[in-house]
């Protein structure tokens, strides 16, 4: 019998690997270990698509092989990318992907360059004393999370495959192996600028924030000012971003610099939740005992890693005066709190359904907060029945504050505010309806589905989760279970483990 070798799509990707090519020496060439079994659990079909993938070759055994690590896919140029990062406030200057490899670039239907990356894929030049490897829990959640949080309409990496590796990995019991294979505008972080600023390497710091602002701010590319420039793109995405974050309730739960891409988009998905009763101290995380990732310490955060990120840039901004350099920085990152009030307060008009501003709004949105935050009221249900009230039924949302006497009081004031709008209570029921989501990946419902699928090989929980939370604004019969917040027992108990 006559076997080939040759790859069955030689050419399927379409690779196109700028990172490999025009950054040398940030990063190191690695193969992705082989896998004794690889099994497909999943394949993102839609996202497939976006990148103009032939998704029916993607749902095979050649698959399995590729997004497990097993062959390296025609075009791919395999590499672990140097990176450090502040992490949980302190440096570390040397972390790097540790369990990651990015195995290239592919331009998608919007002509958008994507890296595809395996995580999970064993150990690399920068794992230190991990093994390099992931389990299927941990992997199917960042394929839940992150495509909830797309489905929002949110920034965010996404998983294009999750397979089974057929091997244990240890963690503090064994648990079945999995490589994921995620897809991201880029993964160029605020850690991969500390790396080379750390050393001194200014020549590096230049060629990779003129790589950033090719591919992400092709409008800066020759402009004297561009790494001001730059800093201040970064600045804006996060607070967009961030705002978007609080408008959902979701948590990231470990915002190190290492955590935060310059692309914008939500990244590395660990010990993150959806808030459920509100209450800005919400913290997820086993690993955050001091609560410094809390819901509400989100926008703070993000301006102290925005101000680490500044201080990499400052002998590319004016290299001959650190202290211009010092004080044109310093403007930008003062300017965090406005711009992400503006886009937090933007969000909150949509979601209380308002298309005009006023200048009462920001404290018609505080005090409706003050009201949650006072029973620790559903968040994710508060504002979906405040959408339903917006035509006069009135009693799901006030089932929701069996003991608030101020909603009363606090309904008539939003009346009072929306009748200055010129759109009918119809159709600002449906305007909130489309920004007030009733599927949320609510962590009761998450754990059940990855236990499910990691325990006993289950995947259909995972699969009904999934159905529901990629179509978040339309309420549809039967899926009543997925809007309910989770006992009492079950949140008392619930951390995420991130790493794992
Ligand atoms: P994370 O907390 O996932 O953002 O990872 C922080 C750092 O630890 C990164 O450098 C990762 O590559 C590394 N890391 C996390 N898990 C592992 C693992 N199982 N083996 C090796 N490195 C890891
Ligand atoms: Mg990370």
């Amino acid at each position: 019998m006559v076997t080939s070798n040759a790859p069955p799509y030689p050419d399927l990707f379409r690779f196109d690997n700028t990172y490999a090519r025009d950054l040398q020496g940030f990063y190191v060439p690695w193969t992705p270990t082989a896998v004794p079994a690889p099994h497909l659990l999943r394949i993102n079909e839609s996202l497939a698509y976006d990148l103009d993938i032939d998704a029916g070759a993607l749902n095979s055994d050649y698959g399995a092989r590729i997004f497990s690590g097993s062959e390296v896919p025609g075009g791919a140029t395999p590499l672990a990318q140097a990176y450090a990062g502040h992490q949980f406030g302190g440096f570390a200057p040397q972390l790097g992907d540790g369990r990651a490899v990015l195995l290239g670039e592919v331009l998608d239907r919007r002509g958008q360059r994507r890296d595809i990356a395996l995580k999970g894929s064993g150990r690399t030049a920068f794992s230190r004393g991990g093994d390099g490897k992931a389990a299927v829990g941990p992997m199917l959640r960042e394929y839940l999370i992150s495509e909830a949080m797309h489905a929002l309409g949110i920034p965010t990496t996404r998983v294009l495959a999750v397979v089974k590796t057929g091997e244990q990995v240890i963690r503090e019991r064994p648990l079945p192996g999995a490589v994921l294979a995620r897809v991201a505008a880029s993964h160029v972080r605020v850690g991969t600028f500390q790396f080379f600023a750390a050393r001194g390497e200014r020549d590096k710091l230049r060629m990779l924030a003129d790589y950033v602002i090719a591919r992400h701010d092709p409008q800066l590319k020759g402009l004297e000012d561009r790494y001001l420039g730059l800093l201040r793109a970064v600045t804006e995405r996060q607070a967009s971003l961030i705002a978007q974050w609080m408008c959902v309730g979701f948590i990231h739960g470990v915002m190190n610099t290492d955590n935060m891409a310059l692309s914008g988009e939500t990244i590395d998905y660990g010990p993150c939740a959806f808030m459920e009763g509100f209450n800005p101290a919400t913290v997820f995380s086993s690993i955050d005992r001091g609560g410094r990732y809390a819901y509400g310490n989100q926008p703070e955060i993000a301006a102290w890693n925005l101000a680490r990120f500044a201080e990499t840039l400052l002998p590319l901004i004016d290299p001959k005066s650190p202290e211009r350099s010092i004080q044109l920085a310093t403007e930008v990152i003062q300017r965090f709190p406005e711009l992400y009030g503006k886009y937090w307060l933007k969000g909150m008009r949509a979601k209380l359904g308002l298309t005009t501003a006023n200048e009462d709004d920001l404290d018609l949105a505080s005090e409706w907060l003050a009201l949650l935050e006072q029973q620790r009221t559903d968040y994710t249900l508060a504002w979906r029945r405040l959408a339903d009230a917006a035509t006069g039924d009135i009693g799901p949302l006030a089932s929701l504050f069996a003991k608030s006497k101020s909603l009363p009081s606090w309904l008539d004031r939003w009346r009072r505010r929306t009748a200055k709008e010129s759109t009918s209570p119809e159709n600002r029921q449906q305007a909130m309806r489309l920004v007030n989501p009733i599927y949320i990946p609510r962590n009761q419902r998450v754990e059940e589905a990855l236990s499910a699928a990691s325990d006993r090989g289950d995947l259909s929980l995972f699969e009904q989760l999934l159905a529901a939370i990629t179509r978040p604004f339309e309420e549809r019969p039967g899926l009543e279970h997925y809007t309910e917040p989770a006992s009492p027992e079950f949140t008392e108990g619930y951390q995420t483990f991130c790493g794992t």
